[in-house]
């Protein structure tokens, strides 16, 4: 077999320092990637811009929305506003990254939601929920959305309701109850010729409803034969379609920067052409957004994690306690290895599921919901290390750590709860043909 080197080192990756030539005792020091392979010019530019962002832009507005009630959050002169002008200016859309090779997306995509989630969680989801709606009529090419909502409108996806949360993210119904029923939906659009009218409300969870200005709705369908949740429609609202309506911003623990509350829905009527996966596409359309949304976490909470072991890194070689920084302190220093190894693993498999799904045919969902379980109990238990470093300090809201605590803690619920996507993937993962 001829094996030609060239090939398998990416060129100027190898540093070729035989092991004699090594300090006599050998030392590496990792940057904010960790072990990571070369990059490309592409990629290291982006992530020095985007960890510029998250930190001059991200970080000072997380901490201050943080502080502030969530009607506050969303008031003419808040912060938020400040942020979504500074994030427009990133050109971060998803038409920009669809421009890409799925190669060069897939690797890419990670990198930037990583650092944007080292900046804050809840702004991190704002983005998220902004590239939903033209993210969809681009994949599902409706060229009458892609021209009649531009990207730069703040967006919203809707999909769970007061009385279906996990249900409406288990539309296959691989993880019902054997002797449950779905019952009533609370949101339906009745689908009648070319007219849809959309009545109900989605829950008061909807990331960035309260400010947005078109929603990607998935709901019920009625086509003639009564609601069908199973067979449903994904479309896109316009949020100042007659109509539509906005529940007050949910006051909550964590994710505070991140704006939530309902839509309602009181006879709303659009034409077909706000459609984006109708009934017999509607499981398609979840799958996608599902693998897309769970991903996406995987990548955000992982750059959560990193911030918070980052925190606590510094903190334990300046805290001195016996006379010495903590960190020479052999639990303190096994504390923080574990910290990183749990960062490194969840980082390294968030970015390996962005690359597979963004080149494979079809985006494999069991692996996306792995790295989201993975991303945020990592960085909910990292968080949780890392405010027991910090000791009494890291109770109290004068350092940042309480906040990424209660952050990641909101994670592990938000885009399905962890169990029950566990339960989904497990299910997602039987062979029939090993049967
Ligand atoms: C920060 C955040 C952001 C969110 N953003 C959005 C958004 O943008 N859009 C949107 O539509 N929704 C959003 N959500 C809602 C989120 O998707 C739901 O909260 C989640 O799906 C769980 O639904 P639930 O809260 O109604 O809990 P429930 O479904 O009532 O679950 C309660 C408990 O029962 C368990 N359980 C339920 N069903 C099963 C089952 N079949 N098997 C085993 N255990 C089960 C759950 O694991 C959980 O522990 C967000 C939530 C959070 C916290």
């Amino acid at each position: 077999m001829h094996v030609d080197s060239e090939m398998l080192v990416p060129s100027g990756a190898r540093q070729d320092v035989p092991p004699f030539n090594w300090p006599s005792a050998p030392k590496v020091k990792l940057g904010a990637t960790g072990a990571d392979s070369e990059m490309s010019d592409l990629e290291r530019e982006m992530q020095k811009n985007l960890h510029a962002f998250a930190e001059k832009v991200m970080r000072p507005i997380g901490a201050q929305l943080d502080r502030m009630s969530a009607e506050d959050v969303v008031a003419a002169d808040s912060p938020y506003w400040r942020y979504l002008d500074e994030l427009r200016a990133m050109e971060l859309s998803p038409r920009v990254f669809l421009e890409l090779s799925p190669l060069e997306r897939g690797r890419l995509f990670p990198i930037v939601l990583v650092e944007m989630g080292w900046g804050d969680g809840g702004l991190s989801i704002i983005y998220g929920a902004c590239s939903l709606p033209p993210l969809m009529a681009l994949v599902f090419n409706r060229r009458f959305l892609i021209e009649r909502f531009p990207d730069s409108l703040r967006g919203c996806w809707a999909i769970t309701e007061p009385d279906h949360g996990s249900d409406s993210l288990d539309v296959s119904r691989q993880a019902f109850h054997a002797m449950g029923s779905y019952g009533r939906p609370n949101c339906v659009a009745t689908i009648r010729g070319d007219k849809v009218v959309i009545n109900g409300q989605k829950s008061a969870w909807v990331s960035n409803a309260p400010t947005a200005e078109v929603c990607v709705l998935y709901c019920a369908a009625d086509t003639g034969s009564g609601a069908d949740t199973a067979n449903g429609v994904c479309m896109l609202v316009p949020m100042d379609a007659p109509g539509v309506s906005r529940g007050r911003p949910l006051e909550k623990i964590g994710q505070r920067a991140l704006p939530q509350g309902e839509v309602y829905f009181d006879n709303v009527e659009l034409n077909t052409d706000y459609v984006v996966a109708g009934p017999e596409d509607f499981q398609r359309a979840v799958y996608f957004i599902h693998s897309e949304a769970n991903a996406q976490m995987a990548c955000i909470w992982t750059g959560v994690a990193r911030a918070a072991y980052e925190m606590a890194f510094e903190y334990a070689h300046q805290r001195k306690q016996g006379g010495v920084p903590i960190i020479r302190h052999q639990a303190v220093a096994s504390r923080l290895f574990h910290m990183y190894r749990k960062v490194e693993a969840s980082r390294a498999l968030a970015r390996r599921v962005c690359l597979y799904n963004h080149t494979a045919a079809i985006p494999a969902l069991q692996s996306a919901m792995a790295a989201k379980i993975t991303g945020t109990q990592t960085a909910f238990e990292v968080a949780s290390e890392a405010l027991q470093i910090f000791g009494g300090n890291g109770l109290t809201r004068e350092y940042p750590i309480e906040k990424l605590l209660r952050d990641a803690r909101a994670s592990m619920i938000e885009d399905g709860c962890n169990d029950l996507l566990a339960i989904k993937a497990g299910f997602n993962m039987i062979d029939p043909d090993l049967f």
